[in-house]
């Protein structure tokens, strides 16, 4: 799960001193392309870079020549020596006209034996500002921290057979500690280093911070503990620490010295044992939550903490139960989920710190923000103000409205008549003036409520404003098997009903796992004692007119499977295997036994249950390294063996020579290449194929659907997915591609894209309200929904239905977009 504030992105109130000047890395102003060709060098097959004036910017042309070419990306280095440590990353200017040929951009940061990476997109065809923040970079290898930068790389990956181009210009260090920035954030990446299991959640709750900060309005730097000594910090007046699961003595030691010297701290969850004695905290035992909705909000005590809500929802799976040493307080405590207290202690203080018993979740946005700027103006008082007046600055800044007057005049124009626009907007306006108001007197603890309710007041009145479209196909995926948690089946789908859904598509078997009484799968032994998850949905479906869908992950053998079946699979040698031999839980598509097993359990769904739909997800290898057993070798040379009337026709591999050199012939650019994937994609197909010509002899008028990768033309060679076949061959009935992004541009190129590879086969894009890598508020939710009308695609699908969107996002889509009127 992943915070993120889009309205706010790019938005941020500068509160910035003015930006050092050294702040820049690449102005890009070269003067001529011989030595803007010296600096950027393109990557094999890539053009080289030109120099541009465009709309007024002197810039760097960066050519994409994917016409007739068969690079997989445009891509160009740029040697540095750059110290990114003290600064919250870096900033640029991109202009793309066109970036529908362009499926992503990535941005790469090599250090010592690793990368930083992570993707970016333009959010309109004009200039735009491009903020690249460490704390949202993966990495790959082992990159040793952020003081060492030696090259910076910018990929386009290829998305179609066609040429594009776009431009970067003014590429600088942004939130640099000192000058734009007194927080100092430190990402825990020793544990990614030390090879932890926590690497990804370090990743994830460094992220959650410092986007709920930017969208806050304060800079902060992020370093990682690889870099963060008391000099590096001394800058800073407050340091967060995210998520530090291990951290190093020697890091331990450099915060000693930093609070010492009066700096503070706010942390989350564990506790570094050498900072106990001086933080006067003490660790308490790791408690787990006894059931789901045991700890389910953190609850102040009156004026503990200025400015934060009295009740915050979180619903943490455990805590750690830290206790207040001599010198310290606890400031909030755990409510379960009737509201009763838990007995332990959820924020906590001492002079020089606060700290928190779990990490920050993006539940219950508002109040985590006004939370986490209490809890920063109260370490760092001089940052109440800045906060207070970002705060009355973005009341407006929803659905992508830059200010207040604009949204409310658009909104007023689209919800002409309607009375709840009018109130809503009225009551907004009212809360405004007061924050205003509030703001100028100083009272700037008062202000974050009065700005966060006008936002919502504005929120509501922009959803209000929004018109249903009749006959609209209007799903959600469901990743649990037991619908959102608190709710029964039947007011799960109730409350999809009531607000205009159509359908549902419940995750109900795995690869290896049935979430009800299957002959086939082993059935999870959760089904004993919650019952046949398929029967309560469809039973709920009926009742409420929904339609259901039901989701099978294929191949992937899942979380609920039971030992003895992977260990019986690995017996038969059933399971995935890489190039370099490393086995996976996932069931080798080829493997004739298990091809009969992933179509036999989704047609055992269409037979026993009054189904509408069954749908693939997982429909597809891993990655481009899968899969390699040696049951694909046996059966890649029998089937090569066959008459050619009984493989594909395919001229560029049909004098193909034998298989020498297992796997390397096949892999990247060996002579048996193409031949392989054609294979490869074949050992899919069939299943999608077969699936398709079992279930429809049972009910004619089953709809098969599935979940399926955004880029075709690539995906069928890495993963296999050649989904245009599925469509052309009229085997599915729905295709719903998982457009998951943020940048509504580019989803409006994955929808333009996919529409001509659907043909007729009827296209649902995917939103991705609360995937891993998109997060996206209600209003962002309905311009993604508008972007798919303008498409005239009839219809989407939401991930994912959980207990958020059951209470916040289907209620404010029922408002307007999807009413039932
Ligand atoms: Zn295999």
């Amino acid at each position: 799960m992943r915070t993120r504030f889009i309205a706010a992105l790019g938005l941020t109130v500068c509160l910035a001193v003015a930006r050092a000047d050294d702040a820049t890395i690449d102005s890009c102003q070269y003067a001529d392309n011989a030595a803007a060709q010296a600096a950027w060098r393109p990557m094999r097959g890539t053009a080289a870079v030109t120099v541009a004036k465009i709309e007024g910017r002197r810039a760097l042309r960066m050519p994409c020549n994917f016409a007739g070419t068969t690079i997989e990306r445009a891509s160009w280095d740029r040697k540095v020596q750059l110290d990114l440590v003290p600064c919250q990353g870096v900033q640029f200017k991109l202009y793309c006209k066109n970036a529908a040929p362009v499926a992503g951009f990535t941005i790469y940061f090599e250090s010592d034996t690793g990368w930083y990476s992570t993707g970016f997109h333009p959010q309109s065809a004009g200039w735009n500002t491009i903020t690249i923040n460490k704390a949202s970079t993966r990495t790959e290898g082992k990159p040793s921290g952020w003081g060492r930068i030696k090259t910076i790389r910018i990929s386009a990956w290829r998305a179609k057979n066609a040429d594009t181009e776009f431009y970067i210009a003014d590429l600088a260090k942004t939130g640099v500690l000192g000058t734009d920035s007194l927080i100092a954030v430190v990402r825990g990446e020793s544990a990614a280093r030390a090879g932890s299991d926590e690497a990804r959640s370090v990743d994830q709750f460094a992220e959650n911070v410092t986007d709920n900060l930017r969208a806050l309005g304060i800079g902060c730097a992020i370093i990682s503990d690889l870099d963060a000594t008391a000099e590096r910090l001394k800058q800073a007046k407050l340091v967060i620490l995210p998520h530090n699961p291990g951290m190093p003595d020697n890091v331990a030691d450099e915060l000693i010295k930093f609070v010492q010297d009066g700096g503070k701290l706010l942390g989350f969850y564990s506790l570094p044992s050498k900072l106990r004695p001086l933080l006067k905290l003490e660790q308490g035992r790791h408690v787990k939550a006894e059931r789901p909705g045991h700890f389910a909000a953190i609850r102040f005590a009156d004026n503990a903490l200025p400015g934060a809500p009295q009740t915050v929802g979180q619903r943490s799976w455990n805590i750690n139960d830290t206790k207040p040493a001599s010198g310290a307080r606890v400031l909030a405590e755990w409510l379960d989920d009737a509201g009763k207290p838990t007995g332990h202690a959820a924020v906590l203080a001492s002079g020089n710190c606060i700290w928190m018993t779990h990490v920050l979740l993006d539940d219950d946005l508002a109040n985590k923000q006004r939370m986490l700027m209490a809890m920063v103006g109260q370490l760092v008082p001089d940052l109440w103000r800045q906060t207070a007046e970002a705060a009355v600055a973005q009341i407006g800044q929803i659905a992508g409205y830059k200010t207040y007057d604009k949204a409310a005049a658009d909104i007023a124009r689209t919800g002409r008549g309607d009375k709840r626009v009018a109130s809503a907007l009225a009551s907004a306006r009212q809360l405004r003036d007061t924050a205003q108001a509030l703001c100028k007197q100083g009272r700037f603890t008062d202000v974050a409520e009065k700005a966060a309710t006008a936002n919502q007041k504005l929120r509501e009145a922009f959803c209000m404003a929004q018109k249903p479209l009749k006959g609209e196909f209007r799903a959600f995926w469901c990743h649990s098997a037991f619908g959102v948690e608190g709710m029964t089946w039947d007011e799960a789908i109730k409350n999809l009903a009531d607000n205009g859904f159509t359908a549902v598509f419940p995750n109900m078997l795995w690869g290896g796992v049935a979430f009800y009484q299957s002959k086939v799968l082993p059935v999870a032994p959760d089904v004993a004692e919650k019952g046949d998850q398929i029967a309560q949905c469809v039973a709920a479906c009926k009742k409420h007119g929904v339609q259901i869908h039901v989701w099978k992950v294929n191949w992937n053998t899942g979380w609920r499977t039971p030992k003895e079946f992977i260990e019986r699979m690995r017996r038969e040698g059933r399971l995935q295997a890489s190039s370099k031999g490393k086995e996976e839980p996932w069931l080798c598509p080829s493997h004739p036994e298990n091809q009969k097993l992933e179509v036999a359990s989704m047609v055992e769904v269409a037979r026993e249950y009054d189904v509408d739909g069954i749908h693939f997800d997982y429909i597809r290898y891993p990655n481009n390294d899968h899969c390699f057993c040696n049951g694909c070798k046996e059966r890649f040379e029998s089937w090569r063996k066959l008459p050619a009337c009984d493989r594909p026709q395919n001229a560029s591999w049909k004098l193909a020579p034998p298989l020498q050199n297992w796997p390397k012939d096949v892999l990247g650019d060996g002579p048996l290449r193409l031949q392989w994937l054609d294979w490869r994609r074949g050992n899919i197909t069939a299943v999608v194929k077969a699936t398709n010509e079992q279930a429809r002899a049972i009910k004619p008028n089953i709809k098969i659907s599935a979940a399926v990768f955004r880029n075709w033309p690539s995906d069928r060679d890495s993963v296999g997915q050649d989904w245009k076949l599925w469509c052309d061959k009229g085997w599915l009935d729905l295709v719903c591609p998982m457009d998951y992004t943020e940048s509504n541009t580019t989803f409006e190129n994955f929808v333009t894209n996919q529409k001509t590879w659907a043909g007729k086969v009827p296209l649902r894009p995917g939103i991705g309200a609360s995937a891993s890598r998109s997060h996206l508020t209600p209003e962002h939710v309905i311009q993604q929904i508008n972007i798919t009308r303008r498409h005239n695609t009839k219809g989407f699908i939401i991930f994912n239905y959980g207990v958020p969107q059951a209470k916040e996002l289907v209620p404010m889509l029922g408002l307007g977009i999807t009413a039932k009127r």
